[in-house]
């Protein structure tokens, strides 16, 4: 069992954010502030589509266009989150290998960097996504699931992180994470940028973001460098 993260740090840290949505922009420049590395889960076809939604607040929430999403993630992570967003159990074999193996190619050839990770849209996930998610070439695939732990997962195709950023006890989760002797204690937050406009939530995440980059024994990595780390 290894003892440390890279670097001799003893936790680590990072923030996973989905649908590649425009305050995206101001989010990845906050983590770029304060040296934290994101993952960022996209869709591929939306993002061609410039689609947008009304969120149930009535703000309008716009997708990134790929001329935008090409370097904006640099130093981050960006992860296949589907061509569309179905909910996959509506959907047969061969269109849910469609939707994450096209995914995969159409991001990588538009940021020109290996694209490692699939987070799962919406909250349904079974075997038959993480199979297919091996078959696409995925080092890892993330649930919806939250472990509310500093714990890491055992299973890198049932990917757990830790807690979603609307938890009202996020402020309180982070604080205990800094001050945990827990051995390879693990904090991932995940979201949607547009929440931090709809819930009001820009200052809460600049907080934290703030308080973990004044510890030395963090390691900040993305989604895929923390799997590759612990199952490789
Ligand atoms: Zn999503």
């Amino acid at each position: 069992m290894k003892k440390l993260f890279p670097g001799s740090k003893k936790k680590a840290f990072n923030i996973t954010y989905d649908d590649g949505v425009l305050q995206d922009v101001r989010f990845v420049k906050m983590l770029n502030k304060y040296g934290i590395k994101g993952t960022f889960n996209l869709n591929s076809q939306l993002m061609q589509e410039q689609f947008t939604w009304i969120h149930p607040n009535g703000m309008k929430v716009t997708r990134l266009s790929p001329e935008l999403v090409k370097h904006l993630y640099d130093g981050h992570e960006v992860a296949s989150h589907t061509l569309t967003h179905p909910y996959m159990n509506e959907l047969s074999d061969e269109e849910c290998y469609r939707q994450m193996k096209l995914d995969k190619e159409n991001l990588e050839k538009l940021i020109k960097r290996d694209v490692k990770g699939f987070a799962v849209p919406f909250d349904y996930y079974d075997e038959r996504i993480a199979k297919c998610a091996k078959g696409c070439g995925f080092s890892y695939a993330r649930t919806s699931e939250f472990t509310n732990s500093f714990a890491s997962c055992t299973d890198a195709y049932h990917w757990k992180t830790s807690i979603y950023h609307i938890d009202p006890n996020l402020t309180n989760f982070v604080a205990d994470f800094l001050n945990t002797d827990e051995e390879l204690a693990i904090c991932q937050i995940v979201g949607h940028s547009y929440d931090l406009d709809a819930e009001n939530l820009w200052g809460t995440m600049e907080l934290i973001c703030a308080a973990v980059s004044k510890y030395d024994d963090i390691w900040f990595c993305t989604n895929a460098e923390l799997v590759d780390f612990l199952f490789n």
